[in-house]
């Protein structure tokens, strides 16, 4: 468990500090394209389109329904 993995940022090269920096996975509708994740520093996480994700909980019933 003491093997230290230094990560880069998929994006900018930077290395990213163990706490910080973020994943960005990528799944296709297609489900035959698979998908693909970008590890991102944070800087670059942030510039990342998309938007907030909750977390944990239900879907809002409005989501259900379409
Ligand atoms: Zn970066």
């Amino acid at each position: 468990m003491a093997r230290k993995t230094v990560l880069v940022c998929d994006n900018c090269g930077k290395e990213v500090d163990e706490a910080k920096g973020a994943v960005m996975r990528v799944t296709y509708t297609d489900a035959r394209r698979g998908a693909k994740q970008a590890d991102l520093c944070d800087d670059c996480a942030g510039k990342t389109p998309g938007r907030a994700v909750a977390r944990r909980g239900r879907k809002p019933k409005s989501a259900t329904a379409a």
